[in-house]
């Protein structure tokens, strides 16, 4: 594990929100609920499946498909809308005042039908968890989430443990996050059932699996826990208090080859090179872009994907020109993987368990010979 200092000096959320078009992938499943030419507001509906629905993120114009886009690097059809820049929308349905005015199976249905936290919330749980730590030491989309919306935020835990018959909370920050522990420790006080759990500033700590075990005892989480992020509960909040879909979405841009890192609130579906044209002062030609985290993320093989809800952040890095060596034996990989496996064992041995890798890339990170484990280690990318 290492300390790694974040580099954003700007503590606005900036906003980009009105791209030229707008691209959504046809994932299977979706139906399409739309014709090419026709008008559309925007929380029309766009896709339909079994479970659920996609929503317009803006007003415009749907001009057809394309399927020059990729969506996890992998190439897939996309419904592209033309935007009118008038973000009419139909008459909204009148929600309550209060969280704590619904059911919780209004909740429950609420929050599935507009997909505001995968998190299963009729779970029966003695405590809850908020995960406000940014998974990568280089994001703030996280802190800056909390420290914009604080109010929302512990407004929405307090209500959902009222609604839900959960007995306490515990919300967990970064101890360095000075703006948010200063807000948070005077207003947390309104909230008796809600504790503010204050965590070291050591990678990978914003992994639910790591926080997990920092905060809760195995007697603790046996007897029940549900872990949200912060971008759930402010999910939830916006889906129960504006009675809206999920449209937008706050993301950090930064990295070596930009001069203006950020937090930056942008329409779902944005296409990446839309956002590095308009929003980053690139200052060197040569790069190439991660998304979700300078250390554990993916690098993307081409710029032609969009934002989905799933994307934290966008790093743009000089093309590192050193090149992979031989392992020096230093140890180091073994050392610091914060669930104890042996990556360089790992990497030589195509049946040795992997299962429990949570994808940190910390092996990567601190190799001094340069080699990539990401293609070799296995298990989940959990949230
Ligand atoms: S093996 Fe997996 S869990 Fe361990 S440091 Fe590497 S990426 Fe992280
Ligand atoms: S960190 Fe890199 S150089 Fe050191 S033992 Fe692991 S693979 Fe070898």
């Amino acid at each position: 594990m290492k300390n790694i200092k974040n580099n954003i000096k700007d503590t606005q959320i900036h906003d980009y929100l009105n791209p030229e078009f707008i691209y959504i992938p046809i994932e299977p499943g979706y139906r399409i609920e739309v014709k090419e030419n026709q008008h559309i507001r925007k929380e029309d509906v766009l896709l339909s499946s079994e479970k659920n629905n996609i929503y317009s993120p803006i007003s415009g114009t749907i001009i057809g498909k394309s399927n020059s886009l990729l969506l996890n690097n992998k190439q897939m059809d996309f419904l592209v809308i033309e935007n009118d820049y008038k973000e009419e929308v139909k008459k909204p349905k009148g929600a309550k005042r209060y969280i704590s005015d619904y059911s919780k199976k209004e909740i429950i249905e609420l929050v599935n039908k507009y997909q505001a936290t995968s998190i299963n919330l009729n779970k029966k749980v003695k405590r809850i968890l908020i995960n406000g730590l940014d998974k990568d030491p280089y994001e703030k989309t996280r802190s800056y989430l909390i420290n914009h919306s604080s109010d929302k935020i512990l407004e929405t835990i307090d209500s959902l443990m009222n609604v839900l018959g959960i007995e306490d909370a515990l919300f967990a920050i970064n101890n360095n996050d000075t703006d948010n522990v200063i807000n948070l420790s005077s207003h947390i006080g309104t909230y008796p059932n809600i504790k503010l759990k204050l965590m070291p500033d050591i990678y990978p700590m914003g992994f639910k699996s790591i926080l997990l075990r920092n905060v809760l005892s195995k007697k603790q989480i046996d007897e029940g826990v549900m872990v949200l992020n912060v971008e759930d509960v402010y999910n939830i909040y916006t889906v129960l208090k504006r009675r809206k879909p999920i449209l937008e979405k706050l993301v950090t841009i930064s990295g070596k080859s930009v001069d203006n890192s950020m937090v930056v609130n942008v329409k779902i579906g944005t296409s990446m090179q839309d956002i590095i044209k308009h929003v980053c002062k690139v200052n060197d030609d040569k790069y190439f872009v991660v998304v979700n985290g300078l250390i554990s993320g993916t690098t993307l093989e081409n710029l032609n994907t969009v934002i989905t809800k799933d994307i934290r952040s966008i790093f743009l890095s000089p093309i590192d020109e050193q090149k992979e060596v031989a392992c020096i034996n230093c140890g180091l990989c073994n050392l610091k993987c914060p669930m104890h496996l042996n990556p360089k064992y790992i990497k030589e041995h195509k049946k040795a368990d992997k299962s429990k890798c949570i994808h940190c890339g910390l092996c990567t990170y601190i190799c001094p010979s340069k080699i990539n484990f990401k293609p070799y280690v296995g298990g989940s990318n959990e949230e």
